[in-house]
């Protein structure tokens, strides 16, 4: 099923980063300013962050392994291994996103 574009925006509208990570207990640095939020990368195996977070394009981009993801998919395989089911319950729990064909 294809997810409505809206849906994505009602996220990145609604739903910082910042409040993502610390959902998920990922630890994050914002030393050098709000436009470069580190973390260590989810989806490949590092000592160093290198996955930096845009936080006015709603994507986070891994200059180690090359990901580049939105928070539904950040969540999507950080979380839940792909399991989409899951990661919509989850943003309507977490953060009280509604599902996009739950009425
Ligand atoms: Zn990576």
């Amino acid at each position: 099923m294809k997810i409505p574009k809206k849906y994505f925006d009602e996220l990145s509208y609604k739903i910082t980063w910042i409040e993502i990570f610390q959902k998920c207990g990922i630890k994050y640095c914002k030393n050098r300013s709000i436009h470069a939020t580190k973390i260590l990368c989810p989806f490949h195996d590092e000592k160093t962050p290198s996955m930096y977070v845009n936080v006015h394009k709603s994507i986070c981009h891994c200059y180690g392994c090359g990901e580049t993801v939105g928070m539904f998919v950040f969540v999507c395989k950080a979380l839940f291994g792909g399991d989409r089911t899951k990661t919509f319950k989850w943003f309507k729990k977490q953060f009280n996103i509604p599902i996009p064909w739950e009425k």
